[in-house]
């Protein structure tokens, strides 16, 4: 069975934490794009993670996890990551770790180029997480970039970089700096090294898994809305998040996904840029951020926080082909009386069901429902009945505006805080 964990909305709806308790259930977890943008927290009996490169299956001793071809890999990151994780007791070798020979090297110079861009663009900024990546993903399909693979194979990887460098440099003399060659084949030497023994063909690896009848999960960053080409452009990801690009982004384009679990947030939040319709603000704002501990995990920024957003929930379902839906953080609900839910969108005085364009976001207002909050702890509940009758009448209100069944719930960030959904539970 071949499953894809991903967002549904902005990102951090929790999938890093959903990964790690149904990878006990998988031999082999993929990343299959993106790079240390974003991070997945994971809490779990061993301590606290924070991953921001590496596939969270690593966490799990007998998982193998795969960093795919449509990644792009800050390899000085990926040896702080290793060290840190290794430093927290996790063994990572190349028993369990497999790098794709086809994934693409984030050079130092990528994320020079984005703090340089993002600079520039002062008021009109992306809200780039600055860590390379836009221009990595640029470079990658000007055909002008390193692969892992490189690493190993190539015999004129110094001429490579030399005529990499000569190019960057013209777009870097714009913004008044220069690149030196020789700090940038050094750097690769040094963690290339490191990495050389991860790198294999992994279309090969997972083609051989799969006929060994291997569980093989995707693991998604971000959400729908992040992705390059279906989500809130410019204000996205550069990098196709969406389960439908899982079995190229592996590294093996045959592969089918069996099932795909969306993962959505009690409530919403962003971070960046862009339009976000049921955004709260002042004090509302505050007080969900705090109690959602709303920080983005790879930068420390914090989160935009709103109400549950139906019309972008609903897309991100259509976009992800969410067969299951988890919904988690609710018990971050807990604190409040009422609780804001946006139903539809108003354009121009129309009622929007649909998520529209996104150039019209800016000019959408959020039609918001109350719904009564239960205001006690349900952080240890383990079953849908035991939630007080208003989490339950929430969690009814939910399925209700959703074309995709609710089959898990997070009540807490610990591996144990969660339950399954019988059947009709929710009717
Ligand atoms: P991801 O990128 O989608 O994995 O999301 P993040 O890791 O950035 O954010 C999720 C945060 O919420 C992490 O700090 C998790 O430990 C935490 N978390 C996940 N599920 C729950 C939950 O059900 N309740 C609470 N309170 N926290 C959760």
């Amino acid at each position: 069975m071949n499953t894809a964990i991903v967002g549904i909305n902005w990102g951090d709806e929790g999938k890093g934490r959903m990964v790690d308790l149904l990878s006990d259930n998988f031999d082999i977890v993929v990343r299959y794009q993106g790079g240390n943008n974003a991070g997945h927290t994971v809490i779990n009996d061993k301590g606290k993670f924070i991953l921001n490169l590496l596939p969270s299956g690593i966490l799990r001793e007998n998982v193998v996890c795969v960093m795919g071809a449509g990644m792009v890999i800050d390899l000085k990151h990926l040896s702080e990551e290793v060290k840190r994780l290794r430093e927290g007791g996790i063994n990572i070798s190349p028993r369990n770790l497999v790098i794709s020979d086809r994934a693409v090297v984030c050079m130092p110079y990528n994320v020079r180029q984005d703090c340089l861009e993002e600079d520039r663009l002062q008021g009109k900024k992306f809200g780039s997480t600055r860590r390379g990546i836009g221009p990595i993903y640029s470079d990658k399909y000007m055909k002008k970039v390193v692969h892992t693979g490189d690493l190993i194979y190539s015999t004129k990887l110094e001429e490579k970089v030399r005529d990499l460098v000569e190019w960057k440099n013209l777009l870097f003399k714009g913004y008044g700096e220069e690149i030196n060659a020789d700090e940038m084949i050094d750097y690769l030497k040094v963690y290339g090294k490191e990495f050389v023994p991860y790198i294999r063909d992994t279309n090969k690896f997972l083609i051989e898994a799969q006929k060994q009848k291997k569980n093989i999960m995707f693991e998604a960053q971000l959400g729908a809305l992040k992705d390059i080409d279906f989500g809130i452009n410019p204000y996205t990801s550069s990098s196709n998040v969406i389960a439908a690009y899982a079995p190229i982004g592996c590294g093996c384009p045959s592969i089918k996904i069996d099932e795909v679990l969306g993962i959505v947030k009690a409530y919403s939040s962003a971070v960046g840029e862009g339009p976000f319709v049921s955004e709260l603000f002042g004090a509302e704002g505050d007080f969900l951020r705090e109690a959602g501990g709303e920080y983005g995990a790879a930068t420390g920024r914090p989160r935009r926080v709103g109400g549950f957003d139906f019309p972008a929930t609903r897309y991100g379902i259509e976009m992800q082909n969410a067969t299951k839906i988890a919904i988690t953080k609710i018990d971050v609900l807990s604190a409040l009386d009422k609780i804001p839910v946006c139903v539809a969108y108003e354009f121009e005085g129309k009622r929007l069901d649909e998520f529209p364009y996104p150039d019209i976001l800016d000019d959408c207002k959020p039609i918001v429902e109350y719904l009564d909050g239960w205001k006690c702890d349900i952080s240890s509940c383990k079953s849908f009945e035991a939630l007080p009758e208003k989490a339950k009448d929430y969690l009814r209100f939910l399925q209700k505006g959703l074309n995709a069944p609710i089959s898990v719930v997070s009540v807490g960030p610990d591996r144990e805080q969660y339950f399954y959904i019988k059947d009709n539970e929710l009717k």
